[in-house]
């Protein structure tokens, strides 16, 4: 591995003398791989089973803190989602979802948990180590214990307050700035304290509407989403969609069509975004690195490399600003883990060979073995105009807000907005109303049987519980010799 010497980053004037290093801390649950969607469902924790295995085998791990994140227990999940709905998740079990009275199903289709967002063994448990992860990534950046912290199991964009939505359950992305929000500073020259306030960049194919929704009426988060727009889930993040009240102007959607590439993508995150750390300047940053933006995704239709996806994260640590590198979507498996274990190598600051190390997934990746696979050659069906148009508009946006947000003090930091009372016949219609999905549900062909369930391990794992506000602070570390999974799955023959 070369060290990063090579690698032209921003040289942004947040730099400092020791630019290149940064002490990365890593969330990782042993236990992940094993949650199961269903037979044929595309979203596939094993993926992230696949990217630690190959971050492991180019020893990456050696070159961060590597922790098992503490389960967010009930309370920590209350923060963002109603009471109500996280009893329904806490409680449900598959037996129940498959019973056909009128209560069960009433709650399924008020929380939107059946077709997208299935009922599965232990999935309480799963959204507890994502959002677990999210909200332990925040702590270690809170505390300066870390200058990045990454978890793969997050970003699960979609979640909203009191529904499930696009394989989203928990919105850990939520959570996890919720709780980079305790922080406050100390104004220079003012002599007072102001809450921080952080930006959201998310690369996911799919519009970040579960974030946008949880701060579009404040100014102390900003989101950031780029995003195919136009007959696609879920259908929200128009340009013209800035946000309302205090936020408005704090929410920036960049709409994409179909073939965005890597050169053309990076003319519109690098000066958007240079642009938001410019005038916003955020305590810190939380970037969504969904890898369905990849190119051969199953359910995307952009034509991005792993470098350029990864590009995005390169950029941003060279702000050095606490970065919180979170998952998100991802379908084509083999390429999800090419892109999260690579966008690993560009946190710890190395570059990794591209020629695959053996390890326990290998026959995943064949018939080349690499890290990094050629884009297709499809058309890219964003022009020049286009982007150009869309990078003026956005620009012309951010010129709108304030310069210096560290004089735009707060007594009161708007938090979550509540929710507006529901009658009981509004809430029948809204449980009425068509809701959009992410997979139209039909099958597909693999060339390798991804969609076998990965053996199982016990999901009621004796590893740490988060048992009171004190113990989430900390995470457990993982030994070295935990490190690797005991057992492959089924389908790795
Ligand atoms: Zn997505």
């Amino acid at each position: 591995m070369d060290d990063e010497s090579s690698l032209g980053g921003a040289s942004l004037p947040s730099a400092g003398v020791d630019a290149r290093k940064r002490r990365v801390s890593y969330f990782y649950e042993p236990t992940i791989g094993d949650y199961y969607y269903g037979q044929g469902h595309p979203m596939k924790p094993h993926r992230i089973r696949m990217a630690h295995n190959l971050v492991v085998h180019y020893y990456l791990h050696r070159r961060m803190e590597v922790s098992r994140p503490f389960p967010a227990a009930p309370a920590d999940i209350r923060r963002f989602h109603s009471d109500d709905y996280v009893d329904f998740l806490s409680s449900v079990a598959p037996d129940a979802a498959a019973a056909s009275d009128h209560a069960s199903s009433r709650s399924l289709r008020r929380f939107n948990v059946g077709e997208d967002c299935p009922v599965f063994d232990g999935l309480f448990g799963f959204c507890q180590s994502s959002a677990g992860g999210s909200i332990g990534a925040a702590v270690k950046l809170n505390r300066q214990d870390a200058d990045i912290a990454v978890n793969w199991a997050g970003g699960l964009h979609h979640a909203k307050k009191s529904e499930a939505s696009g394989f989203c359950y928990v919105n850990d992305i939520v959570l996890g700035i919720l709780e980079l929000l305790k922080v406050h500073r100390g104004v220079a020259g003012v002599g007072g304290w102001v809450g921080c306030v952080v930006m959201f960049a998310d690369i996911d194919i799919h519009h970040g509407d579960g974030v946008e929704e949880a701060f579009f009426t404040t100014d102390r988060v900003m989101t950031v989403s780029f995003h195919k727009f136009g007959d696609f889930f879920p259908g929200t993040g128009h340009i013209k969609d800035i946000g309302v009240g205090l936020g408005k102007y704090y929410a920036l959607n960049v709409p994409l069509n179909d073939g965005m590439d890597d050169v053309s993508f990076r003319s519109l995150f690098r000066p958007t975004i240079q642009k938001v750390m410019e005038v916003y300047q955020p305590d810190a940053v939380v970037l969504q690195c969904g890898a369905d933006s990849l190119a051969g995704d199953r359910l995307g239709c952009f034509n991005l490399s792993v470098k350029g996806h990864a590009d995005c994260l390169r950029y941003l640590r060279s702000f050095n600003v606490p970065l919180m590198v979170l998952g998100g979507g991802g379908y084509t498996i083999r390429n999800v883990a090419r892109c999260w274990c690579y966008e690993t190598a560009v946190a710890v600051g190395v570059e990794p060979d591209n020629n695959l190390p053996y390890n326990e997934y290998y026959e995943y990746f064949g018939p080349d073995y690499t890290l990094h696979v050629e884009p297709a050659s499809i058309e890219n069906q964003n022009t020049a105009k286009d982007l150009e148009k869309i990078r003026n508009m956005l620009l012309e946006q951010l010129s709108k807000l304030p310069h210096a947000p560290s004089v735009q003090f707060q007594t009161a930091p708007p938090i979550t907005q509540a929710p507006e009372e529901v009658g009981v016949k509004e809430e029948e219609e809204l449980d009425r109303r068509p809701r959009s999905r992410l997979w139209n549900g039909e099958g597909y062909e693999s060339d390798i049987d991804e969609d076998e369930k990965p053996h199982y391990h016990s999901l009621n794992t004796d590893g740490p519980r988060m048992a009171d506000a004190d113990m989430r602070d900390t995470a457990a570390k993982i030994k070295e010799e935990d490190m690797m999974d005991a057992d492959s799955p089924t389908s790795a023959t």
